[in-house]
């Protein structure tokens, strides 16, 4: 008889994972604590309006292709690139920056501030290259037997990126630009991978090179929370069950093996083999008892910062916004420095706002807008207390409506705010922080809590805080990884 794969959580990870493993003949089954499946990649419908509850774009879309080829189905829902990638505007300057997947479009966006910016991007995104190529296969595509295996893997790339280890993001940005604008605008993505410019390792330079030059932008038409239902058609058609609100609360074991889980209503579930898609490293100290992973441990982690969301169903056309835009202030190193690590809700805060609506108008009622504004701030072991969420999302709506130009307070239809409470409460995100552990030296590769468990045979994970790492295509390669390994573990039958 088929083995059969139980998986605690239905994020991109544990639905990926479940789509290879029951095409290969698993009999798979999900259990989600949420009243929908998709972890951070969920929806909203409220007031008429539809609204992507957490990621709006992606890179890396070929991983995407890659899951459906490998269970031989058609992608089931409609990849949409973006360009321009996104808009920047900072605070001061009378301009907003379009910054194009094209080279010399964005090459004349800066002209004016950076002198012979094309020649100097090519050569910096050819080394950025260098690095995403020479790491791709060697580490972030690479299951690890130990540290060992992967300090061996490590030593098989080439030596001429070593100093990037030690230098920071901005330092290579420095190295390679002049303009604090386009400096800033190029360390904006070290903020996803959980630290700031200024102490991100230099290698991950290698994401302005996959978003502007190998793979650009993407997201889905009709939304993010397509790629959710057009996974969960295929599992459907596979028999897999998905069995929402029900939380795993215990896990049983015997022998060095997992036998059950109980969820909160008492009711014990039991299989062949168990996936975790929850937190990878909290669910070992919560569920597990891991000493290494006790929360006074957990705490001493990176973690990348945490969201705090507005879901704002608007009345009217916005002109002056695009469907991906960064608002920022004009302290950008003073901002990096403290926002980690402030108790008190940032002033003047640094957002990045999606108008989900200019693309996807079905999104929103005719003649209006649906914003999905994100404001990284820090999360809960930093600032527990949120009480005066109000008060910052008047602040972010009120800077918004002046930047742009429109009474966005004045016609504001639907409202929602999701601060770091809510976000750890929906989806266990362990003290709220979005995008799971961070990306630093210490916490990649075989450093990074792994995806088989150290002391049970048959339990593994999957999603942001295993490896590879966090964000949509890098779980959807961890799917690819644990089911490698179960694979090869506990075959089919
Ligand atoms: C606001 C926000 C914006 C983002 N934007 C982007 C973006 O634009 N692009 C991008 O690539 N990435 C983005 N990310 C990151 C991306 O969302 C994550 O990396 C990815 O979705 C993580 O998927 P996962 O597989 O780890 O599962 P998760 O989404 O973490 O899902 C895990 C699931 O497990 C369930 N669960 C947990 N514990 C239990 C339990 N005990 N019992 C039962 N179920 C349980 C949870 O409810 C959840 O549904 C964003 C994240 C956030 C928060």
């Amino acid at each position: 008889m088929a083995k059969k794969a139980l998986i605690i959580g239905s994020g991109l990870g544990g639905l990926s994972t479940a789509l290879r493993l029951s095409y290969q003949g698993y009999n798979v089954e999900i259990l989600e604590q949420h009243h929908t499946p998709g972890g951070r990649l969920n929806t909203l419908k409220k007031d008429d309006f539809t609204f992507d509850v957490g990621p709006s774009f992606f890179s890396m879309s070929y991983e995407f292709r890659e899951l459906f080829d490998s269970i031989g189905e058609p992608i089931p829902f409609e990849l949409n690139e973006l360009n321009p990638l996104y808009t920047v505007n900072i605070q001061g300057r009378d301009r907003v920056y379009h910054i194009y997947k094209d080279l010399d479009r964005l090459a004349k966006e800066f002209e004016s501030i950076e002198s012979d910016f094309e020649s100097k991007a090519r050569k910096y995104l050819k080394r950025a290259g260098e690095v995403f190529h020479d790491t791709e296969y060697r580490i972030i595509k690479k299951n690890f037997n130990g540290i060992l295996h992967y300090l061996l893997s490590m030593s098989t790339v080439p030596k001429k990126h070593l100093p990037k280890m030690f230098r920071s993001f901005w330092a290579e940005l420095e190295r390679n630009f002049e303009s604090e604008d386009v400096k800033i605008i190029f360390s904006l993505v070290a903020f996803f991978l959980g630290a700031t410019p200024f102490n991100t390792p230099s290698v991950y330079n290698l994401l302005n090179y996959t978003e502007l030059q190998h793979d650009g932008y993407w997201n889905v038409k009709g939304g993010m929370y397509k790629i959710v239902e057009g996974i969960s058609g295929l599992l459907e058609k596979k028999g897999v069950k998905i069995t929402l609100n029900t939380r795993v609360t215990t896990v049983n074991t015997q022998n060095g093996k997992v036998v059950s889980v109980t969820d909160a209503n008492g009711l014990s579930h039991t299989a062949d083999l168990f996936v975790v898609n929850a937190d990878a490293a909290a669910f070992r100290g919560q569920f597990l008892g891991r000493k290494k992973y006790a929360e006074p441990k957990l705490d001493k982690l990176e973690w990348t910062l945490a969201p705090f969301t507005i879901y704002l169903g608007v009345k009217g056309r916005i002109d002056g916004i695009a469907h991906h835009n960064y608002f920022l202030g004009n302290n950008f190193r003073q901002y990096a420095d403290t926002i980690f690590r402030s108790e008190v809700a940032p002033e003047k805060p640094y957002y990045y706002v999606n108008v989900a609506s200019k693309s996807n108008p079905e999104c929103a009622p005719p003649d209006c807008e649906n914003l999905f504004i994100l404001c990284p701030v820090p999360d809960m072991r930093v600032k527990p207390d949120w009480s005066d969420a109000g008060k910052l999302a008047d602040e972010i709506i009120q800077d918004l409506g002046e930047r742009v130009n429109y009474d966005i307070a004045g016609n504001i239809i639907s409202k929602t705010v999701y601060t770091p409470v809510e976000w750890a409460s929906m989806f266990s995100l362990y003290k709220g922080s979005g995008l799971g552990l961070a990306h630093g030296m210490k916490q990649i590769g075989a450093l990074r809590p792994a995806n088989k468990d150290e002391e049970m045979n048959n339990l593994y994970y999957v999603g942001a805080s295993t490896h590879p790492g966090t964000g949509l295509p890098i779980v959807v390669i961890g799917s690819k990884l644990v089911t490698e390994r179960i694979n090869n573990e506990h075959p089919v039958i």
